[in-house]
């Protein structure tokens, strides 16, 4: 009989906390999933100057430029999802992101004219797609592909597929708000549902998947204080502005973490009610809304087992 010993292993890749766990002690294993991990984060990050989407980035307004399979599809995916009705999901939203630098040293609060200007530069349209090539092409001067809400979604997938051709049936990668589980030890995984702003290790509540994604986005990840208001770092691509409704996060359970991460901001966007109506449609996205007023509002509970953590939270239904 195996033991039920749970391996940890952790890193720091794409900013973010990096935690691998898996039910055997195998080091090796654990530093080529952080190498796959790296792969991606070179071909898809905006923090650097020399990856494949900064060359799409580097080439607005002048000319097309070819890409891999994983960032042609992943781009293609990210402007599908941005051209959704009512979609607060952007993948031209760059400029403005730049223009925030919301998690990052020197964040304040731009001026209204420059977020004007950048506003005109980040439409899903203008990000011109050639099937046949590969390539890419910013029809504007200064647009600029931003990856931010989706890549981690994506990679967590990899490494799942990854780690099924490894062998591994039970194993669980958290990529810093995306978590993408295999299998089901002692019955399932229990993942923690994040108080906002409160300690680090704080939950208002947690629960029980089996092969599942679970995917948070939340005003409390990256935010800076300003003029007495908070500023976060999912941004309205309508305004210009972080958006701003009722909301502190939207937790998403899923099959694949690639949907997680888009409908954690389209859930943003709409918010609880309209939110919950879109999801009555969709039998495989279910979502957890965690309110400022201290609400938490189930969609729906056919995938997962919530347990509630935090008596100053009202459970609705
Ligand atoms: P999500 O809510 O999933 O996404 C929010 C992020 O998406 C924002 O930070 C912004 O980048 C973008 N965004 C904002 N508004 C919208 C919108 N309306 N539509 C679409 N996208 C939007 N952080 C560092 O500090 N240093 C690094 O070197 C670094 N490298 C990274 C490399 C990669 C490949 C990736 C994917 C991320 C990296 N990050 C880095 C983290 C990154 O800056 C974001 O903070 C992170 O992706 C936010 O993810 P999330 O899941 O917390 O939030
Ligand atoms: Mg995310
Ligand atoms: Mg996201």
């Amino acid at each position: 009989m195996s033991d039920n010993r749970v391996w940890s292993y952790s890193a720091v890749l794409m900013g973010s906390p990096i935690l691998l766990k898996l039910f055997s002690h195998d080091e090796a294993l654990a530093s080529r999933v952080f190498s796959l991990i790296k792969q991606y984060e070179d071909l898809f990050t905006v923090n650097r100057a020399d990856s494949q989407v900064m060359d799409i980035n580097h080439a607005a307004g002048r000319h097309p430029v070819v890409v891999s399979r994983p960032v042609y599809e992943l781009i293609k995916c990210a402007k599908a999802a941005s051209q959704l009705p009512e979609s607060a999901f952007n993948l031209a939203i760059g400029p403005l992101v730049k223009l925030w630098r919301i998690g990052f040293k020197g964040d304040s609060v731009p001026a209204a004219d420059e977020i004007a200007a950048r506003l005109r530069i980040t439409r899903p349209q203008d990000v011109i797609l050639d099937d046949a090539a590969a390539s890419v092409f910013l029809a504007q001067p200064g647009m600029e592909i931003d990856l931010g809400a989706i890549a981690k979604g994506f990679i967590a997938d990899r490494v799942r597929d990854y780690l099924h051709q490894q062998g591994v049936s039970d194993g669980l990668i958290n990529l810093g708000g995306n978590v993408q589980t295999l299998g089901s030890p002692q019955g399932g995984w229990s993942i923690g549902v994040k108080k906002p702003f409160a300690a680090a290790d704080a939950l208002v509540g947690s629960i029980e998947v089996v092969n599942k994604s679970v995917v948070t986005s939340g005003t409390y990840e990256r935010y800076f204080e300003q003029d007495g208001k908070l500023w976060h770092h999912i941004l309205d691509p309508r305004s210009g502005y972080p958006l701003n409704n009722e909301l502190d996060s939207v937790t998403v359970i899923s099959t694949d973490s690639l949907d997680g991460d888009i409908w954690t901001t389209l859930l943003f966007g709409l918010g609880v009610e309209k939110g919950c109506a879109l999801l009555r449609q969709r039998q495989d996205i279910e979502a957890i809304f965690v309110s400022k007023n201290r609400e938490i509002t189930l969609s729906s509970r056919r995938q997962f087992r919530f347990t509630p953590l935090d008596a100053s939270y009202r459970l609705t239904d």
